[in-house]
Order: C-alpha cells, then sequence, then structure tokens
C-alpha cells in the first residue's frame, strides 16, 4: 500500500528494533525528496549502511519500500539508484489525471462527509499548516509532501470510489511532484487552497468543493511548472 504517511511513525526515537528501518527510510525519503540525493543517482547499500551507522538489512529494507513507492529503482547487478525526475509530458499527464479525478471525488466527498471524516481531515490540514516543529526546511518539505498525500488519498476515500482511489495511489503523485521543486511556495500556498477546500466540505456545499479542488490542482501545477524552466 502506497500511502505511507498511514503508517507507524512515532518509534523512530523509541529505539525499537523496527523503527530503525523507519529512521532509516525516512532519512533517505527526505534526502530523495529535497534532491539533495539527485536524480538517477546509485544508491549504494554499503555506503549507505556506513554513513548512517547501522547494518544493510534496515538500508536494504528502506530501499526496498522506496522502490515501491517508485522513488528508487533497481537494476540488476547495479543495485539501487534513485527514480530518474518525471519528464515533463509525465508531469502533464499527471495532472490531467488529477483534474480529471479530483474535483469531481472533492464533490462526491462533501456530499458524503461525517463529523469523523471532517475531523480526520481537519487533523491533517492541521499538521501541514504547524507539523510538530519539525527540525529544519528538508523535513518540513518531505513532511508535507507525505501529509498532502494522505490529504488527497482521504478524500478520495471519503468520496468512495475505490477503483479510482487505487489508481492514483498507483501513481505516487505526491512523491513525484513534491521532489520536482524544493521550495517553500510550494507548501504555502498550498495551505490557503487546502483552506478552501475544507471550508466548503464544512459548509456541506459540493459545488465549491469541486471549486476549490479544481483550482488548488491548477495553481499547484502552475507551481511545479518552475521546474521545467
Ligand atoms: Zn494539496
Amino acid at each position: 500500500m502506497a500511502i505511507t504517511a498511514e503508517r507507524e511513525r512515532s518509534g523512530a526515537a523509541t529505539g525499537r528494533p523496527g523503527s530503525v528501518v523507519e529512521w532509516v527510510y525516512d532519512s533517505i525519503y527526505e534526502r530523495l525528496m529535497s534532491l539533495e540525493i539527485a536524480p538517477g543517482a546509485r544508491l549504494p547499500i554499503d555506503l549507505i549502511a556506513r554513513n548512517l551507522d547501522v547494518s544493510q538489512t534496515p538500508v536494504r529494507e528502506a530501499l526496498s519500500r522506496l522502490e515501491t513507492e517508485g522513488l528508487v529503482r533497481k537494476a540488476h547487478l547495479i543495485g539501487y539508484s534513485a527514480a530518474p525526475q518525471h519528464s515533463r509530458k509525465q508531469f502533464e499527464d499527471l495532472f490531467d489525471f488529477r483534474l480529471l479525478v479530483e474535483p469531481d471525488a472533492a464533490r462526491n466527498a462533501a456530499a458524503r462527509m461525517d463529523e469523523d471524516a471532517l475531523a480526520r481531515l481537519d487533523a491533517m490540514a492541521c499538521d501541514m499548516s504547524q507539523g510538530e516543529a519539525p527540525v529544519d526546511r528538508t523535513s518540513r518539505y518531505s513532511r508535507f509532501a507525505r501529509t498532502d498525500a494522505v490529504f488527497h488519498d482521504e478524500i478520495l476515500k471519503i468520496a468512495g470510489n475505490a477503483v479510482v482511489r487505487r489508481a492514483m495511489a498507483d501513481q505516487h503523485v505526491h512523491l513525484h511532484l513534491f521532489r520536482l521543486l524544493f521550495h517553500s511556495r510550494v507548501t504555502q500556498e498550498a495551505l490557503t487552497e487546502h483552506e478552501a477546500i475544507m471550508d466548503a466540505f464544512r459548509r456541506g456545499d459540493a459545488t465549491a468543493a469541486e471549486h476549490a479542488m479544481r483550482e488548488h490542482i491548477t495553481r499547484s501545477r502552475g507551481r511545479l511548472m518552475l521546474a521545467f524552466e
């Protein structure tokens, strides 16, 4: 399942064995999202293990998980490398797909919204605007990307079409789009747009929800287009 933010994240500081994988995953993930690890760069397991001062097992597990998310690739005899950056065509295709699916899903979600669902979305929107004061810009950005993915997935879940939800999840849209451009403007403006979506949900206004989602995705496309200029 692609929804990485739903996974248990609280263990990283507790020293439990499973949390080593989490921690290794997070540190590679953040460096991929911030482009500190360049698209296409090799990811030698032994080197990463040495740099992070862990054994190779958690590195292997973390890379395998990142592979299922499409952020790294594994080639026979070569090993892992960071996935290449999306082309402009892939970028445009992804946004066309989002515009086909998400405004309609927001409309349906507004019609099916209940208090529990609204509270979950509210918590995510709140997490994106404040977070738990992540230590640095890199963490903040990668965390935003992850929570945004869950926020949009939750709306698809509430909308109720499992086929559509699965199709979006399979694209790992947010991971690829956020990796295009490491910039605070990407996150700041999105917060205002999310608030417009939430406002429509609170009022149970399906037309406004559809409109606000279309606006958010269209503006998001404009922001990220900078990566190709
Ligand atoms: Zn968003």
